[in-house]
């Protein structure tokens, strides 16, 4: 008899949430990451009595009930509300962009004179083109909200995220900029938004409890790529699809992200978690001040130091974090390419972001996964 039912590779929220619904039917896994710890890239690292979210913010939102009351009943969400701020050569705006973004901006204070602002530019960028559709994102933008709010909040972070200028990047990225009518600084429309209370680690640790688990394994180079099929009767492999094959078709691209992160001594460095640098006198995109994700009022005070990270665009090299799939025709072509070969593997699931080559936020994933039959 074999020792496992499944054989997971990968201890991301995708192969835990697998692992937890298995065990639940009564099967036997094996979880192994390559990671020195579980919990891919939700893991957290506790610096000075803070949750730092080491492979970038992670703030869990939907709006699916079943999803939300599933993590709910692995741990208690607390009530974190993204709202973003963008400071642009000192000035803070609020984000999304809405009435309390165009106040700031203009000094508006109803939505009748909020409109006739951005109304009024976007015609200017309209007649600009002289009849011509926008040819590149600066030109796209400019016509969805016009000057202001394109320079001042838009273009140079864009630039600095792409490493290219507006007018060099093309029309499609940006095909709909919202604007809100309303003061509301909550920058996701889903019902349910929060952070696990006690950090991300605790999700993991509630869907892995029970489970057997091995860090500092990577499937390709120890004995289970060769032997998983006399360990277990089906692998769930939640690694690189191009990997898997031995990168037969050729390499998959990425985008990745690097982070610096340093302690602060002081109790509150920014006041916010999300602060959004759009302008280029600073090289990052964004401070995140990890703490503003679980602590609340006095609890902030209570902590005495605080971490902050700064992120960067980075050119993705081999080595890095393979973060976002890139989706350009060749990119999306060879994942197709893949995931037929990956359809033709007996008694392996392909699941998570790598094995798909997709981007999901982690709702979608544990959705996934509750849609799966685990027999
Ligand atoms: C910068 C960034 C910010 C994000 N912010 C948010 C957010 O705010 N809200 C949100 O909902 N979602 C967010 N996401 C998305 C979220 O990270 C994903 O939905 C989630 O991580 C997907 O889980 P996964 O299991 O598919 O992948 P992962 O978490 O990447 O897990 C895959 C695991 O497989 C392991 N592995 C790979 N190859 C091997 C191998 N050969 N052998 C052994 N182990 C292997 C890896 O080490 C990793 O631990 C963000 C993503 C990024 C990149």
């Amino acid at each position: 008899m074999k020792n496992y039912d499944y054989l997971i590779v990968g201890a991301g929220l995708f192969g835990c949430t697998f692992a937890y619904k298995a065990r639940q039917a009564g099967r036997r896994c094996l979880v192994i990451d390559k990671r020195p710890h579980l919990g891919g890239n939700i893991y957290c690292e506790d610096v000075e009595g803070i949750h730092v979210h080491k492979y970038g913010a992670h703030i869990f939102h939907t709006s699916n009930k079943k999803v939300w009351d599933f993590v709910n009943s692995i741990v208690e969400f607390n009530r974190y509300t993204n709202s973003p701020l963008a400071n642009y050569k000192g000035r803070l705006f609020n984000l999304p962009f809405n009435m309390n973004t165009f106040h700031q901006m203009w000094g508006v204070t109803t939505p009748e004179m909020a409109v006739a602002k951005i109304e009024e530019q976007k015609r200017q960028a309209v007649e600009a083109l002289g009849g011509r559709e926008p040819s590149n994102l600066e030109e796209q933008a400019l016509v969805l909200v016009g000057k202001d709010i394109f320079e001042i909040l838009i273009k140079e972070y864009t630039e600095k995220q792409w490493g290219r200028k507006c007018s060099e990047l093309p029309a499609f990225i940006i095909k709909r900029l919202p604007v809100r009518l309303i003061f509301d600084n909550n920058y996701f429309n889903d019902k349910y938004q929060g952070i696990p209370i006690g950090g991300y680690n605790r999700l993991i640790d509630g869907l892995l409890e029970g489970v057997e688990c091995k860090t500092n394994v990577d499937f390709f180079s120890s004995e289970y790529k060769a032997n998983w099929r006399n360990m277990a009767d089906k692998l769930v492999y939640t690694g690189a699809i191009d990997e898997y094959f031995d990168y037969k078709l050729g390499k998959l691209d990425w985008r990745t992200v690097s982070f610096k992160t340093r302690v602060e001594d002081k109790p509150n460095y920014q006041g916010n978690a999300v602060v959004n640098y759009t302008s280029h006198e600073q090289p990052y995109t964004r401070v995140i001040e990890h703490k503003h994700f679980e602590m609340f009022g006095q609890e902030v005070y209570d902590c005495p130091k605080t971490v902050v990270s700064e992120e960067y665009s980075t050119e993705y090299k081999d080595g890095m974090e393979p973060y976002y799939p890139v989706n350009d025709s060749r990119n999306n072509a060879l994942a197709e390419q893949y995931r037929e070969l990956a359809m033709k593997e007996q008694n392996v699931i392909f699941g998570g972001r790598l094995a798909q080559y997709k981007y999901f936020d982690m709702a979608p994933i544990i959705e996934q996964v509750l849609g799966l039959e685990i027999g």
